[in-house]
């Protein structure tokens, strides 16, 4: 029900005949990559050396004098961004800091790029660190492609940050970040991050890779293995027979279509699974063989086929034939296709952090927003769907984003916090980074429930996913899929929340009976602004609840498939430091009236959140 005598309602009604036109957000042009690469992996120096052709398509507007890679595996050397960022930072992540330092030349990375040619022609090549800036011998125009030849060759790193050889669960090769990457190219311009720490972005597009190494190794990729009749190691081979070269080295060869990254694994020691999702992609498991983690891996499959099924119903189709979860890296990590994962784990453990790494493939994998300017829009958002799939696999009384709160407080309440739209790398502190990236996105997406609406945020996120994937959204493209979805105005939300470290605070300020009404007073204490819910309790057990629209919505979310049924008042103008709220009384049938009954909200201090009254009372009015 709405209650407004505003004229919104009528606006609300007639906008809401265009909010299902076809939606025109994330419509910006994209360049495009087409990597051919062979390589060959020495399993007794760790050296590897390959070839590649790559072909570039400029979709911009721009000409193009240079072009930038990424020579990811070259942070692993000391002295490198990563080494010294990992021991300078007031709080050092234990998995890096200082071990760069440390390493000798037999341990490092490496990684470059020879004999690079632009259709024919060399080019002037300045590597710097972890980013290769190539300097174009003739110009790339727009909506133009060109040819790239090279060499590249390199070292793995003994493990020590995502990639690397024998990590500390014994597999041989996490081959992730290992091969020279195109940077992307958007409407902001060149993202050639350099390898600190962060997370990545990349071109969109196809990859042909042939991997050449010895014979024992079971080999998992980003990608479908285009020759399993002459690989076997579990890969089913239809109709043909298995039939090896005779030879110790097999050639892998993998394609993958439209996505922004490659990565893979081997070992000699991978047992190799397989399960479907009906309708989905195939399932593939990659675990040491060890007694305990064949019996944890067993009960995999099951909660991933459903989960994939959750994730296709509820937050968008996963588009690629197949996904594999490795054992292998440092903990859990996202690729195209694929997750590196630590195995030796509890069944709880495994099943939450295969969730988690899976879920990424529709914000990191999908949608593919750029994780350094945006990094809260790929792990918040893979948190969000993440604990929804949990609670479906394992169902609890309580609300399972409540965490995401309690993380942001804490941070707030360490002094660290700062604003969200900080590039990933450039945050002071790792806390600052890790809750701001997982805790405030995730809480950002359920607080947007309270102000479109839960039917609304549902349908938005699912809308935002077809209208966005494999465009690379931002802020803007899920605010103006948000407004359309809910017909309401959100820049205030999207613009409060993500650019300003400001905190939000209701409090009750003073309930009084005045003439027989009741005549709840509330103060905003906070800068941050958003409309407000109150419940009354009463007595006898009935319970009213209110729904303050904040002025700068032009309306208000709807009332269907709420938790709280509520009854829509008049909207806080947003410039008033105070609101009234006069329901019926009498005050002595009241026994609670609460603000965010439901803990919806990011509310900094709680306390002034609620107030009782016990038989008797008078009133209540803030010291
Ligand atoms: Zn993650």
């Amino acid at each position: 029900m709405y209650l407004s005598r505003t004229p919104f309602a009528v606006s609300a009604a007639v906008l809401s005949v265009f909010a299902q036109e076809s939606s025109a957000q994330c419509d910006r042009w994209q360049q495009r990559v087409s990597y051919t690469m062979d390589v060959s992996l020495d399993a007794n120096t760790h050296g590897f050396k390959g070839r590649s052709k790559l072909v570039y398509t400029n979709n911009s507007p721009d000409t193009l004098h240079e072009v930038f890679f990424h020579l990811y595996f070259n942070a692993f050397q000391p002295g490198s961004e990563m080494d010294v960022r990992s021991r300078t930072i007031e709080d050092p992540d234990d998995r890096v800091g200082g071990r760069i330092a440390e390493l000798e030349p037999d341990q490092i990375g490496r990684s470059e790029v020879n004999r690079f040619l632009q259709d024919g022609k060399a080019a002037e090549l300045e590597p710097l660190g972890t980013v290769l800036k190539v300097r174009l011998p003739k110009p790339l125009l727009p909506k133009r492609s060109t040819e790239f030849s090279y060499e590249f060759a390199g070292q793995v790193p003994v493990q020590i940050r995502r990639s690397g050889r024998n990590n500390a669960e014994g597999v041989a090769y996490t081959m992730t970040q290992w091969y020279p990457k195109l940077a992307e190219y958007d409407h902001r311009g060149w993202h050639a991050y350099p390898y600190v720490g962060r997370e990545f972005y990349g071109v969109w597009g196809d990859f042909d890779v042939t991997m050449h190494l010895d014979s024992s190794y079971t080999v998992a990729a980003t990608g479908v293995l285009q020759n399993p009749h002459e690989i076997g190691h579990g890969y089913p081979a239809g109709k043909k027979m298995v039939r090896r070269p005779a030879s110790d080295k097999l050639d892998w060869h993998f394609v993958a279509k439209n996505v922004h990254d490659f990565a893979w694994a081997a070992d000699r020691d991978f047992v190799h699974t397989m399960d479907q999702v009906p309708g989905g992609p195939t399932l593939h498991f990659f675990h040491k063989d060890s007694a305990n983690l064949v019996a944890v891996w067993k009960e995999l499959p099951g909660y991933m086929v459903r989960n994939f099924q959750y994730m296709d119903a509820h937050f968008g189709k996963y588009p690629w034939p197949q996904y594999s979860f490795v054992q292998g890296g440092d903990g859990g990590m996202e690729y195209p296709m694929l997750t590196m994962i630590t195995g030796k784990r509890r069944i709880g453990s495994l099943v939450g952090v295969s969730v988690h790494e899976s879920v990424h493939s529709w914000y990191y994998g999908i949608l593919a927003s750029n994780e350094g300017r945006f990094p809260w829009m790929d792990e918040g958002f893979t948190e969000y769907a993440g604990s929804e799939v949990m609670q479906e696999l394992f169902p609890r009384p309580e609300d399972p984003h409540a965490s995401s709160f309690d993380g942001y407080r804490a941070l707030v309440k360490s002094g660290k916090h700062e604003v969200p739209s900080i590039h990933a790398d450039h945050f002071i502190t790792n806390k600052a980074y890790g809750t701001t990236a997982y805790s405030f996105g995730e809480m950002f997406v359920h607080q947007l429930g309270a102000v479109v609406g839960e039917k609304d945020l549902k349908a938005g996120l699912l809308r935002y996913f077809d209208a966005c994937k494999f465009k690379h959204p931002e802020p803007i493209d899920l605010e103006r899929v948000m407004e359309k979805q809910s017909d309401l105005e959100l820049d205030w939300y999207f613009d409060g929340w993500i650019n300003t470290t400001r905190k939000l605070d209701y409090g009750i300020r003073s309930v009084l009976a005045v003439n027989g009404e009741l005549r709840i007073e509330l103060e905003r204490l906070g800068e941050q602004l958003m409309p407000v819910d109150v419940r009354v309790e009463y007595r006898d057990g009935r319970n009213a609840s209110y729904h303050i629209p904040l002025s700068l919505e032009r309306g208000v979310k709807k009332a269907t498939a709420e938790a709280l049924p509520f009854t829509a008042v008049d909207p806080w103008q947003w410039t008033d430091p105070t609101y009234l709220l006069i329901i019926p009384g009498p005050l002595a049938a009241v026994a609670t009236v609460t603000i965010d009954p439901l803990g919806r909200t990011a509310e900094i201090d709680v306390t002034n959140n609620r107030v009782e009254f016990p038989e008797g009372t008078e009133g209540f009015a803030k010291p």
